[in-house]
């Protein structure tokens, strides 16, 4: 690495250092998940000070001390600020989301280019989507995450038995197998997912996301995809995310 580079950036997390100064974490597309010192970021005056808030996509200027092996951020310039997510309290409930599971998953080690490139696209679509849809950007990210990560579950089949899911068979989500089961193997408090969530899954998972946006899901369908879904992402990352805590009756 040398001393001086440049990459670019999203924010996934700040910290007030003292009273002037911010540490920021990020994904960048290259180096996986970094952090790096603004100096003087929390000035009122200070250029940085906007521009370092969280989901801002940024193209930042890195000095990396050799010693302390530490980055400082000497410049930064705003690609795009997703002014439209700031202002709508769902949509920085979404985007949090994703923040946190991005930094549960370590920036998505040796997939973070990838994982960039998803999280990117995905705040762009947020920042872009219509009120009421929102659930469907993060159904989308949250889906394509799993992929990325090599978690994608198997949906032609019960992963007990094995046995095909006819066109318009419901499947039972298992929070206890992080799979989805038949009606015969279904445990009791399964999340019981319409037939067609699974195959809005299977079809929208070979589009690019801006195709997969355009395809509609019935409201019921929604509902269920979205307690699968993030059962399923903090059954894969071992953890429960305090943004889904926080954000219920709002997420
Ligand atoms: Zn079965």
């Amino acid at each position: 690495m040398f001393r001086n580079s440049t990459t670019l950036a999203i924010v996934l997390r700040k910290v007030r250092i003292g009273e002037i100064h911010k540490r920021l974490t990020m994904l960048t597309p290259e180096a996986g998940m970094i952090s790096a010192m603004a100096h003087g970021a929390c000035k009122i005056k200070s250029r940085f000070r906007t521009l370092s808030e969280p989901f801002g996509y940024l193209r930042v200027y890195l000095y990396h001390d050799p010693v302390k092996d530490q980055y400082k951020i000497t410049d930064m310039e705003s690609i795009d600020p997703f002014e439209s997510i700031r202002k709508s309290i769902v949509k920085i409930y979404t985007a949090s989301l994703w923040a946190e599971v991005v930094l549960k998953a370590f920036g998505g080690g040796e997939s973070s280019g990838s994982l960039f490139r998803l999280f990117s696209s995905s705040l762009k679509a947020l920042n872009e989507s219509r009120e009421g849809k929102e659930i469907m950007v993060s159904i989308q990210f949250l889906f394509r995450f799993l992929c990325l990560m090599g978690f994608s579950p198997v949906l032609e089949t019960c992963s007990q038995c094995a046995s095909a899911f006819k066109t318009n068979e419901p499947s039972f989500f298992s929070s206890r197998d992080l799979s989805f089961l038949c009606s015969r193997c279904a445990r009791l408090k399964s999340i019981i997912l319409p037939a067609g969530g699974r195959r809005y899954l299977a079809k929208t998972s070979t589009h690019s996301l801006g195709k997969a946006l355009k395809v509609g899901l019935e409201d019921d369908s929604v509902r269920a995809l979205k307690e699968v879904l993030y059962q399923l992402v903090q059954g894969v990352l071992e953890v429960n995310l305090n943004s889904i805590k926080s954000g219920s009756g709002i997420l």
